[in-house]
């Protein structure tokens, strides 16, 4: 089968102003909206509920033999991917550490995504984005990283055969694990500024002919509606394997442009709309995101009250995947926030190395972004925002490897 738009779409939505998106969906790769000002805000897919209704009672969930993130196929919106193209992406588990539940008096429930084929979750993301922008014409990506997500497109592009996506870098990564293996998946990589904001500015600059024609698509974060439904599939997952029983208290997210928290909040609402949730455990968890105290734009705003993310000056942190001083989709993620009742907490670097060494000892296998998730649990606890007993799903987003790669 050919990659195609499934069938259970029916609509494309504004993230901001909910407004759909007018004309033929899909006729051409799907950027920003067009109803806010330039550039634009993220768009997002729905699904009409009775078609994914009547499809998962042919087939139901518990029952679909696909390995891989596509036996969440009803709910994503490309169809048709080659057997071998994502069956190592998701499917991973999540477990109470008895360890960490010990030592922070809580239950701490791990879900690891660092051994997805990339070494990150950015799997999930990049998967779908490359898959849908493909059947929607795409002949070649481009994307501003802090690293993960840049070696996850290149990858996805080999697997679909196409051209090697170009990918662009803070200039400290040259040379870096990042660098080398996009190239090894076929990237090619240019560098600029000191983080993912100052790339994209250098990378839409210098490529925008070629995106204006079309001739490349950018698959930044949020640039186009694929990878917030990959990630999406991370709380389909969760709130499979938390059948039978309530889904957790909390769920804490390290938080760069945010994403899966977007995603994994969209993965119970779709749940809910279907009344696949276990009607005897409906209390949603309540969502935390981790930000860096040297760039921490969510959490700054989130606590200011705002409804929108503002950009700030980045410090640096040895968290590559939380240097991301701009969220387009700030206002997505301040809303799932607020609706379930979450917060926002900022860790120092200290703090984050420390957790890492604490993650370390306790043989879990994560990265710095991760130790920053452990970090933030261990501040809600001191701060007693977070009570004993309470039931945590700690997202670990990517490989120990990583960190322990550079010198
Ligand atoms: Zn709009």
């Amino acid at each position: 089968m050919a990659l195609q738009i499934n069938p259970n779409v029916s609509r494309l939505r504004c993230s901001l102003s909910d407004r759909e998106l007018p004309g033929p969906l899909f006729s051409l790769p799907v950027g920003l909206c067009r109803c806010c000002p330039a550039p634009g805000r993220p768009v997002v897919v729905e699904y009409d509920p009775e078609k994914v209704r009547a499809e998962l009672r042919g087939t139901p969930l518990a029952e679909r033999k696909v390995v891989g993130m596509w036996r969440y196929a009803p709910l994503l919106p490309v169809l048709g991917v080659p057997e071998d193209y994502a069956a190592d992406v998701g499917g991973t588990p999540t477990v109470r550490h008895d360890r960490l539940s010990r030592e922070l008096g809580v239950d701490v429930f791990l879900k690891n995504e660092g051994t997805g084929p990339s070494g990150s979750f950015k799997d999930r993301g990049l998967a779908v984005g490359v898959a849908l922008g493909r059947a929607c014409g795409a002949k070649r990506f481009c994307l501003p990283t802090q690293g993960s997500a840049g070696v996850a497109a290149c990858l996805f592009s080999a697997r679909l055969g196409m051209p090697g996506c170009l990918v662009w870098m803070p200039d400290g990564f040259q040379g870096s694990i990042y660098h080398r293996a996009c190239e090894f998946f076929g990237g090619e990589v240019r560098f600029a500024g000191p983080n993912i904001a100052a790339a994209g500015r250098a990378m839409r600059e210098q490529l925008r002919d070629e995106l204006s024609s079309g001739e490349y698509v950018d698959i930044s974060t949020f640039f186009e509606p694929g990878r917030l439904e990959g990630k999406k599939t991370m709380g389909l997952e969760i709130a499979e394997q938390f059948a039978g029983r309530p889904l957790p208290d909390l769920i804490v997210y390290p938080t760069g442009g945010g994403t899966g928290l977007v995603g994994i909040w969209k993965a119970f609402a779709e749940l809910s709309d279907l009344v696949l949730l276990d009607p005897a455990h409906t209390r949603l968890p309540r969502m935390v995101a981790v930000q860096s105290a040297n760039c921490a734009p969510v959490v700054e705003a989130f606590h200011s009250g705002l409804e929108q993310v503002m950009p700030v000056t980045s410090r640096g942190t040895v968290a590559d995947g939380l240097d991301v001083p701009a969220a387009i989709m700030g206002h997505g993620i301040l809303r799932v926030l607020r609706a379930s009742h979450g917060t926002a907490v900022a860790v120092s670097e200290e703090a984050i190395e420390s957790a890492f060494a604490q993650y370390g000892e306790a043989g879990v296998p994560a990265g710095y972004e991760s130790a920053a998730t452990l970090a933030g649990l261990l501040a809600l606890r001191e701060s007693g925002e977070v009570t004993d007993g309470a039931r945590v799903l700690l997202l670990n987003t990517g490989s120990q490897l990583i960190p322990l790669s550079k010198a």
